[in-house]
């Protein structure tokens, strides 16, 4: 049955076109359908009138990341992630896609959002890799392909730096932690907490939180998604109660933009629909909870950062300044790339499903990134700093690591590795042949 809410919003729509030119798979592909208003053009049949999706329609429903810049570009206000999530959920019912296409989502819901799993997931990948001349040579093996790519080496906790103490009266956090960051770069959660830590706040990590769902709701699962927005809710509140919790702080901009969307997902749903409301006004990105007048003092790094705004942050929340100004308070000369607006292909799975674009759009995204003559990229999204960094030579680092450092903490252990690097170069060119 078509929702009538549904409905209304494609009829919002006035095809000025307005959205277009912001749009990354219109401007890399040029194709109409591959455009906000092409896309809901296709959609109003399968969501008006639960058409059965053609493959056409499919593919085209697809190679939409998400990214949500049409929403900003929108001057008749249409909720264009109301009416993808739709799709993707009405795709996902009613349509039957090839096997290996099939496969992969199915692996991808299963590893990406339980942690053990995905750590596994790693730790065989490099297995897998000495395989890659074999699958390159199937096109249906591509996520596949990608996934191998993508996956990095597992990270050693121990070789960070510990958070600092902070008294049991101090005004209290949580700190959620996204699925696939402690395997990959743990020392985003440490910088945090320590910066938490410097500006008087505890952090304190909830048990029973899990993945915040935004992975699974990208693949159009959307009973997978509210089951993980439940079971958040009420491990959050069992935690809030107990231990005075101000804010819920999350340092992936991609989850952040999901879990306050929280009272909206179950609004339907009489046993959650205010609890979750209340837990999403509650969740504060790492890049918005310190003012940057209360930054501590440290160190003043010249150095001169490229600022990376995720789609999550600038489309989802509206707040994509949010790490510049922090940059810019504690010392950084920041810039902004060209064609800032532009996801950088990452998307949750879509670097994983629609590899070949999100191949160009990371290409195109790391050399906007080095031509603004920065040392150095920030960004505030695990998925967003990976990507950048497979199609870049600069180093990535969250936000957050390089304003802990400039306010008394350690240097980045990505940027120091890439100093000692330049170091070691610059010193082997200056030797005599
Ligand atoms: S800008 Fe808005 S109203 Fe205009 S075509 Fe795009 S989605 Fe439709
Ligand atoms: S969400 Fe992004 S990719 Fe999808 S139609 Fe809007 S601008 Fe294009």
């Amino acid at each position: 049955m078509s929702d009538p809410g549904t409905a209304a919003e494609i009829r919002r729509c006035v095809h000025c076109g307005f959205c277009t030119a912001t749009c990354p798979t219109y401007v890399l592909l040029g194709d109409e359908r591959d455009s906000p208003r092409g896309r809901i053009v296709l959609m109003k049949d399968l969501l008006t009138n639960d058409a059965e999706p053609s493959a056409q329609v499919v593919r085209h429903i697809d190679r939409c990341l998400s990214c949500l810049g049409c929403v900003t570009a929108c001057p008749s206000g249409v909720d264009y992630r109301q009416l993808i999530d739709a799709a993707r959920v009405a795709v996902d019912e009613r349509y039957t896609r090839p096997w290996p296409d099939r496969l992969a989502r199915a692996v991808l819901a299963a590893v990406l959002p339980h942690r053990g799993r995905f750590r596994l997931a790693l730790r065989l990948a490099p297995l897998g890799r000495a395989f890659l001349p074999l699958i390159d040579r199937f096109a249906s093996a591509r996520p596949l392909a990608a996934m191998l790519r993508m996956a990095s080496p597992l990270v050693d906790r121990r070789n960070t730096v510990l958070p600092i103490a902070v008294p049991a009266s101090a005004r209290c956090v949580a700190l959620f932690t996204p699925c696939a960051e402690p395997d990959l770069r743990p020392e985003i959660a440490q910088a945090t907490e320590r910066l938490l830590a410097r500006c008087g706040f505890r952090v304190v990590h909830v048990s029973g939180e899990g993945c915040c769902g935004a992975l699974v709701h990208h693949l159009g699962r959307e009973s997978s998604a509210h089951a993980s927005a439940r079971r958040n809710v009420d491990a959050w509140e069992t935690a809030i109660a107990r231990d005075g919790i101000e804010a819920i702080v999350v340092t992936a901009s991609g989850c952040t933009s999901e879990i306050k969307r929280y009272g909206s997902l179950l609004a339907d749903d009489p046993a959650y629909a205010a609890r979750a409301a209340r837990i999403a006004a509650m969740v504060r990105d790492t890049t918005e909870v310190i003012a940057p007048s209360d930054l501590p003092h440290g160190v003043r790094p010249d150095l001169m950062v490229a600022w990376q705004a995720p789609c999550s942050l600038t489309h989802g929340q509206r707040i994509g300044d949010a790490g510049q100004r922090l940059l810019e308070a504690a010392g950084f000369s920041v810039k902004t790339p060209a064609e800032a607006h532009l996801c950088c292909g990452s998307a949750g799975t879509y670097n994983i499903l629609q590899s070949e674009i999100a191949g160009q759009l990371g290409a195109r995204k790391a050399a906007a990134l080095a031509a603004t003559g920065a040392q150095v990229v920030a960004t505030s999204n695990i998925g967003c700093a990976t990507q950048v960094a497979m199609h870049g030579g600069l180093p990535v680092v969250h936000v957050i690591e390089l304003v802990d450092w400039a306010s008394g903490g350690p240097v980045p252990p990505v940027l120091a590795a890439h100093l000692a690097q330049t170091r070691a170069a610059s010193t082997r060119a200056a030797l005599p042949a």
